[in-house]
C-alpha cells in the first residue's frame, strides 16, 4: 500500500498524540509528537534559566538552540522516550510549568525555524503520523491527509485533568482549563505558524465521539488516501 504523510493538527488536549500513535501502530508508521519537541526546547529555557514566569532572555535561548540535541528513541520495551541532550525527559516535559511557558517559546520563529528543519527531516521517507500545530499548514503542506481535531474545552479539560491525576499529578481543574484555553490562544494568535485549520483538512471534533467510532471514522479517510494513485 502507498506510504503516505499525516498531519494532525489542532487544539490543546483533543487527543492528538492518543489518535497519532493508533494510527502510527496500525499502519506501521512512524510517530512524532511535535509538542514534545517544544516542550523539550522549553524545558531546556526552564533549566538554563533563561525563562521564568516573569523573565524570558530570548537571545540567550536563541543562541544556545543550534546545539541541543533532540531525540526520539525507543525503550528496551518498544515505547519511545524524548532525549534532551543525551538525558531522558519524556515525562518532564509534561509538568504544568513547562505547560504554561511552551508557548511563548513555540512563538519564536528562530526555534520554529529549527525545528521544522527536523521534522522534516524525520518525514523525508513518507509513512509518518505527525501531530501538532501547523504541520498540514508549515511542515507539510503537501500532507496527502489532513486533520483538524477540535473538542469544547471543558471536555478537552476535564479529560487532561483525568490523565494527570491518574499519573498522581496534583492539579485544580480550573487551573487546567485556563491552561488549554490560554495556549489555544496564544498558538492562534502568535504571527509566525499560528494554529489554524488547512484549508484541505478534515475536521474532526470529538466532543460526543467515543474513541472507537473516531478511529473508525480517520481509518476510512487513510483507506480513501492510501488507495489513490
Ligand atoms: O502538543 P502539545 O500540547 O504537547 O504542544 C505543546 C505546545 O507546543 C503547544 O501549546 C504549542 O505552543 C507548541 N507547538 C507548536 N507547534 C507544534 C506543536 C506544538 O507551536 N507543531
Amino acid at each position: 500500500m502507498k506510504k503516505i504523510i499525516i498531519a494532525i493538527d489542532g487544539h490543546s488536549s483533543t487527543g492528538k498524540s492518543t489518535l497519532a500513535k493508533q494510527l502510527a501502530k496500525k499502519l506501521d508508521y512512524i510517530y512524532v509528537d511535535s509538542g514534545a519537541m517544544y516542550r523539550a526546547v522549553t524545558l531546556f529555557a526552564i533549566e538554563n534559566n533563561y525563562i521564568d514566569e516573569n523573565k524570558f532572555d530570548k537571545d540567550a535561548l536563541i543562541s544556545a538552540i543550534s546545539s541541543l540535541k533532540i531525540e526520539f528513541k525507543k525503550d528496551e520495551s518498544g515505547v519511545t522516550k524524548l532525549f534532551l541532550n543525551n538525558k531522558e525527559v519524556s515525562s518532564k516535559i509534561r509538568g504544568m510549568q513547562v505547560s504554561n511557558l511552551v508557548s511563548k517559546v513555540a512563538a519564536l520563529p528562530e526555534v520554529r525555524q529549527c525545528l521544522v528543519k527536523e521534522q522534516r527531516k524525520m518525514g523525508q521517507y513518507k509513512g509518518i503520523v505527525m501531530d501538532g500545530r501547523d504541520i498540514g499548514t508549515v511542515v507539510f503542506p503537501d500532507a496527502e491527509l489532513k486533520i483538524f481535531m477540535t473538542a469544547s474545552a471543558k471536555t478537552r479539560a476535564q479529560r487532561r485533568w483525568d490523565e494527570l491525576t491518574a499519573k498522581g499529578e496534583q492539579v485544580d481543574l480550573d487551573a487546567v482549563y485556563e491552561n488549554i484555553t490560554s495556549r489555544d490562544h496564544k498558538d492562534s494568535t502568535r504571527s509566525d505558524s499560528p494554529l489554524v485549520q488547512a484549508k484541505d483538512a478534515h475536521i474532526l471534533d470529538n466532543s460526543n465521539l467515543t474513541p472507537k467510532k473516531q478511529f473508525e471514522l480517520v481509518l476510512g479517510w487513510v483507506n480513501q488516501n492510501t488507495k489513490k494513485k
